[in-house]
């Protein structure tokens, strides 16, 4: 495209509240033939809320429990912790109780010690690697909250998992008719995320996605992976996250989409921001890439 084209582009293009670094980003975009979109803060609202607080065993007062995974959250950036720290505050309880030897283990949950007593919060993966036995019961309760495409977390101690907390993230108003646009123009789509698999095709099917596009329970170093493997397919692929844990598959995309709405990280690697997050915004920017690129000849 000349200079020229190129700058209308980018300039209508900010206008629409989509920023792409330059010419070579706007020429990659008119190619885009994959998207992979993460889901959390990207297909989801990532403004959570929680839905179950359940003690097991006879602990005594659940608040108590609480304070203890309120005060370890509050150290956490996640926005899965930012719902348990506002579950908390609701309820009045405690939210700053000493934590020590802090850990945040990215896409799995965090770790902590209060009282002299260590804890883990976060996926199953994280909690049986502590050598913790998670009981049948609990898996099935985990199972079922998951099916409702809530997002389950255990709290365990050193010995047994003490709580189960779920969470649930609604998906944008406009995801759906976002990924049938980019159907519609014949863009094949993925949903990404570390969650785990039954919350992941209960949110994709959602959003208009059948299950042998919806890649779940991968690790932030894997993202980047899933993007190269579709690269390796001869697709020309677009990555579309929010988080730190997308900034590695933003750098390997074709083109990386960051959303506005998300951490720095994601913004800085990436080719493009949407400013509102909007995912209505994916097909203007393809539209809009290639009217400019048209203008070449
Ligand atoms: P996504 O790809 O959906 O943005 P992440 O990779 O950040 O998700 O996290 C994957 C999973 O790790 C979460 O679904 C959750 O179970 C667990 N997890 C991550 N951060 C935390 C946290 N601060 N507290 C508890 N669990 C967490
Ligand atoms: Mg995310």
């Amino acid at each position: 495209a000349t200079p020229t084209a190129i700058m209308v582009g980018t300039g209508l293009g900010a206008k629409n509240g989509i920023l792409i670094k330059g010419g070579e980003a706007l020429e990659r975009a008119a190619r885009i033939d994959a998207i992979v979109i993460d889901k959390t803060g990207t297909l989801t609202k990532g403004k959570p809320v929680v839905t179950e607080f359940e003690v097991e065993y006879d602990l005594g007062d659940p608040y108590v429990v609480l304070e203890k995974l309120a005060s370890l959250e509050k150290l956490s950036e996640h926005p899965l912790a930012q719902a348990i720290v506002s579950y908390a505050e609701e309820k009045e309880v405690n939210t700053d109780l000493p934590v020590v030897e802090f850990e945040a283990i990215v896409g799995s949950g965090v770790k902590g010690t209060i009282d002299g007593k260590t804890y883990n919060v976060g996926t199953r993966r994280l909690i049986e690697q502590q050598g913790i036995v998670i009981t049948l019961g609990q898996l099935e309760r985990v199972s079922l909250l998951e099916s409702q495409g809530k997002t389950a977390m255990y709290l365990a101690d050193k010995d047994r998992v003490i709580a189960i907390v779920a969470v649930a993230d609604e998906v944008k108003e406009s995801s759906k008719e976002a990924i049938q646009q980019l159907h519609d123009k014949g863009i094949e789509v993925f949903m990404l995320t570390g969650d785990n698999q039954r919350t992941a095709e209960f949110i994709g099917e959602q959003v208009g996605l059948d299950s042998r596009h919806v890649f779940a329970e991968v690790l932030p170093e894997d993202k980047a992976n899933y993007v190269q493997t579709l690269r390796d397919r001869e697709k020309f692929v677009a990555m579309v996250g929010d988080g730190i844990n997308d900034a590695p598959a933003l750098a390997v995309a074709d083109v990386g989409i960051a959303m506005g709405t998300g951490t720095d990280i994601a913004m800085e690697t990436a080719d493009v921001t949407l400013m509102t997050g909007d995912l209505l915004h994916l097909s203007k920017m393809t539209t809009l890439s290639k009217l400019t690129m048209s203008k070449i000849k």
